[in-house]
């Protein structure tokens, strides 16, 4: 059985409380991490997302408003997402919101409106849950889970995401170290599932003039750590609008699978997130930006 005494077991106590799915990836890492880690498992794994493919070398954009606000308007997203040249669309329906006054998203019943922008655009969507009772419902609509940052150690969610058939996009808490980050994406990984993107949201900083502070150091850090994909997301990164799309090409040149970008058709009406929200315009300009980038690293 896997416990939460990681931090202090020795190698071998490691191995042996290693899950027995992967044993020949257990015992060959001496990280506590043991399933994520690299080491024994030198070729990166790349995860697919309702066809496509995160990890193989092209980067990959998902775009969308932070909430699914009502049917024609996460249409209207999907179909100005598609335009711009993202392969995926993402949109809450439950959002982890700082006050409980704040907009708290349409909840289950967002998700057959999340469906039809799907079957609008072909954009496969990712959705966050938030906890371990709402999985099996989202999953039964979402092409990829997301577990947001503030619940990055909820290990109960954790365990449910990895007995989920899809796969998962894990954020990074934001006081979360690089090892309890990788520590919260082995509890996915001991109950079976491997798919699994690290995503990258800002951590908490001293300074107020930005929403957090990106740190795009985990990046090439975690390329060494991990077999696992790395995408990035500019927009709760910093939490300004103007700043996202510098912050996206810098993450794909320092090596993200991809980036998750809040776009909005209608930045000033979102109802939640509004001053980090993009226009389909600017998140065109930046795909385009991104592609250059890429093909001028590769
Ligand atoms: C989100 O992506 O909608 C979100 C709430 O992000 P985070 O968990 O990173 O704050
Ligand atoms: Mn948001």
């Amino acid at each position: 059985m896997m416990t939460a005494t990681h931090d202090s077991a020795t190698p071998d106590e490691r191995s042996r409380l290693a899950p027995s799915q992967h044993p020949e990836e257990a015992i060959t890492s001496s990280a506590p991490y043991c399933l994520a880690s690299r080491e024994g498992h030198p070729e990166k794994t790349i995860v697919t997302v309702g066809g496509v493919r995160i990890g193989g070398g092209v980067p990959v954009v998902i775009a969308g408003p932070c909430s699914v606000e009502t049917e024609d308007s996460i249409i209207e997203a999907a179909l100005a997402a598609r335009a711009a040249g993202a392969q995926l669309l993402r949109g809450g329906v439950f959002k982890p919101r700082t006050s409980p006054y704040s907009f708290q998203g349409l909840g289950l019943a967002g998700l057959p409106l999340l469906a039809r922008a799907r079957a609008e655009s072909g954009l496969p969507v990712v959705t966050e849950v938030m906890e371990s009772a709402m999985v099996e419902p989202v999953a039964e609509v979402a092409d990829m889970l997301q577990i947001g940052s503030r619940n990055m150690q909820n290990f109960p969610l954790l365990r449910a995401a990895g007995r989920a058939n899809r796969p998962i996009l894990l954020k990074r808490g934001f006081a979360a170290t690089i090892e309890e980050w990788l520590l919260a994406a082995e509890y996915i990984l001991s109950e079976g599932n491997s798919q699994i993107i690290f995503c990258e949201r800002g951590v908490r900083s001293f300074d107020p003039m930005t929403r957090n502070l990106l740190d795009l150091t985990c990046v090439p850090l975690l390329a060494t750590l991990t077999h696992l994909p790395v995408m990035v997301d500019p927009s709760h990164g910093v939490g300004r609008g103007d700043l996202v799309p510098a912050m996206g090409v810098a993450a794909i040149a320092a090596g993200a699978d991809g980036l998750i970008v809040e776009m909005h058709p209608h930045p000033d009406q979102s109802l939640s997130d509004a001053d980090q929200a993009i226009t389909p315009q600017a998140l065109a300009s930046m795909i385009a930006r991104i592609e250059r980038v890429s093909a001028a690293l590769r």
